[in-house]
């Protein structure tokens, strides 16, 4: 007798152990976790009650589940080889380091045994990576090329459709003024998450609104979200994927990421959507579908090998030497002026969301160049969005967003007031001016980035991709800028810490 071990994040029945007509489900409600940090709350709604509408699911249609509500996974366990003692449990691999081997330590230690088979929420294995990118530095291009061609997606033949691989160049547009992006889907929930919801109003400690929740839990549900996005987002996600709009939360981002990474939805039929859709459809450009499918089948697995190549040292890496907790205005949009800021950090707050560029180029670039510790904009970002697991949270902000290690991003991302300027609307009604980098009102975002170049320089002025901008600090301090600029940021740093930028 064989039972499948269903783990909050493996919710998928189309594939796994799930698809092959199990004897018996477990899954294991362990409220402890929700006590490690202080995670959003929708995050807690969106997992407890994603798994009570699977349980639901499968024992209408006459699947033997077993639902454990309890502390940890350890007491589920105690409950359940009490009634089927010695059974043998499977497990797909969860992703998180070191997770599969505690998962078999606590059933084995209950006289049971545990099966892991491959995860089949991601595409690629640890093989195709290892054979692909072979030692660090490890580059992302180099990866989505060879998975384009290992899956035949957007192939012509040997060559990418269209002739290129990358239609970046065409994807870094800003909206017109009147732009307003296709209303969302809206879902309907029932009892199990008001149920959910008043447990961690009344038992959790959280950070973010409770209401306004607006996640697919089931599979029915994210399939109307993906439908609503190929069918409405898709065409316009390319050329805006990279702007930032105050007053539009999701411009045409597809908010798929909570549901792919709880096996909701497969991330290669997103992929043949989007796809699909180019290919039957009139007003699907090709530079806003490749652009699509290099975040799913490029970035997404990527992530997830570099988080298995490079744990545990990338948790803790910090090759900066950053020393800085996180300022208070992470936690509280009123702790600033910054227009961008605090709109991005209210996008979190309300939703557990904030889309790519406002996660880099905003939230992360400031805690970057204010000098944060990876680890505590890690922690932040781990605790405040829907769709942070420890396999994708980790190599985002460590690696990419912190620049706490170079073993697959070559340049940090740091950037002044100009790209906001530039790609946002935030700039115009702002307290702080963004062509000035000295003086009260110069924008917190120049001075810090040209401290963090001057404070750096050791150790990034060498990297070729960063000649131009140190030339341009060259010139700051030949002209005698610089004193000024590094006492701004002196100063930008302490208004931060005392909640009062
Ligand atoms: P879209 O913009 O519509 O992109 C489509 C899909 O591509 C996403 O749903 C996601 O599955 C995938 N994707 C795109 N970029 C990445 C990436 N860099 N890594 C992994 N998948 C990617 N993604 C998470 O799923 N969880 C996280 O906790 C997370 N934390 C991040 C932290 C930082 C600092 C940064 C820079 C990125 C982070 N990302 C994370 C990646 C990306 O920002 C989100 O996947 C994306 O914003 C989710 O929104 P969406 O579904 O609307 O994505």
């Amino acid at each position: 007798m064989t039972t499948v071990w269903v783990l909050g994040d493996q919710l998928s029945r189309r594939r796994g152990p799930l698809a092959d007509d199990p004897d018996r489900v477990l899954l294991v409600e362990a409220r402890a976790f929700a006590e490690r940090r202080r995670y959003h709350p929708q995050k807690l709604a969106l997992v407890f009650t994603a798994m009570r509408r699977l349980r639901d699911e499968l024992r209408a249609d006459g699947v033997d589940v077993v639902y454990e509500r309890c502390e940890t996974f350890g007491e589920g366990l105690d409950a359940y080889f009490d009634t089927h003692p010695g059974d043998e449990l499977v497990v797909q691999r969860p992703p998180a380091h070191g997770a599969a081997d505690r998962l078999r330590d606590l059933v084995e230690s209950r006289g049971g045994s545990l099966r892991v088979v491959r995860n089949r929420n991601f595409l690629t294995t640890r093989e195709q990576f290892d054979g692909w990118l072979g030692d660090p530095p490890f580059e992302h291009e180099t990866f989505y090329r060879a998975v384009r061609r290992e899956t035949g997606y957007l192939m012509d033949g040997d060559d990418p459709e269209g002739g290129e691989w990358n239609y970046d160049d065409r994807n870094r547009e800003t909206p017109p003024d009147d732009y307003e992006s296709p209303p969302l889907p809206a879902f309907e929930y029932g009892d199990h998450l008001a149920d959910v919801q008043e447990w961690v109003r009344e038992d959790v400690e959280t950070w973010g609104d409770l209401q306004g929740f607006n996640w697919p839990v089931t599979r029915a549900q994210a399939e109307r979200a993906l439908d609503d996005f190929v069918e409405n987002r898709l065409p316009d996600f390319g050329p805006y994927q990279d702007a930032l709009l105050a007053d539009d939360w999701h411009l045409d981002h597809s908010l798929l990421s909570s549901a792919l990474n709880i096996g909701l939805l497969d991330p290669d039929e997103v992929v043949e959507r989007a796809i699909a859709a180019y290919r039957e459809r009139d007003g699907v450009p090709l530079h806003s579908v490749e652009g699509f499918v290099r975040q799913v089948l490029g970035w997404r697995e990527f992530m997830r090998h570099v988080y298995d190549r490079e744990m545990p040292g990338l948790a803790s890496a910090n090759q900066l030497g950053a020393e800085r907790d996180l300022p208070p205005l992470y936690w509280d949009p009123d702790a600033t002026e910054m227009a961008c800021l605090s709109s991005s950090v209210g996008h979190v707050y309300d939703r557990g969301y904030a889309h790519h560029i406002e996660r880099l180029m905003l939230l992360s670039n400031f805690a970057l160049t204010y000098g944060a510790t990876p680890q505590a904009l890690n922690e932040w970002f781990y605790g405040g969005f829907v769709d942070a697991y420890h396999w994708v949270v980790t190599p985002n902000v460590v690696g990419m967003g912190a620049f706490g290690t170079d073993a697959f991003t070559s340049k940090p991302y740091a950037s002044s007031a100009n790209y906001v300027n530039r790609m946002s609307d935030h700039c115009g009604g702002c307290r702080y001016d963004p062509d000035a980098t000295t003086g009260e009102r110069a924008c917190p975002f120049n001075s810090l980035y040209w401290d963090f170049l001057a404070e750096h320089e050791d150790r990034l002025r060498s990297n070729h991709r960063m000649g131009l901008v140190y030339s341009h600090l060259d010139d700051k301090r030949d002209a005698g800028d610089l004193a000024a600029i590094r006492k701004r940021a002196r100063a930008v740093r302490d208004a931060a810490a005392s909640g009062d930028l």
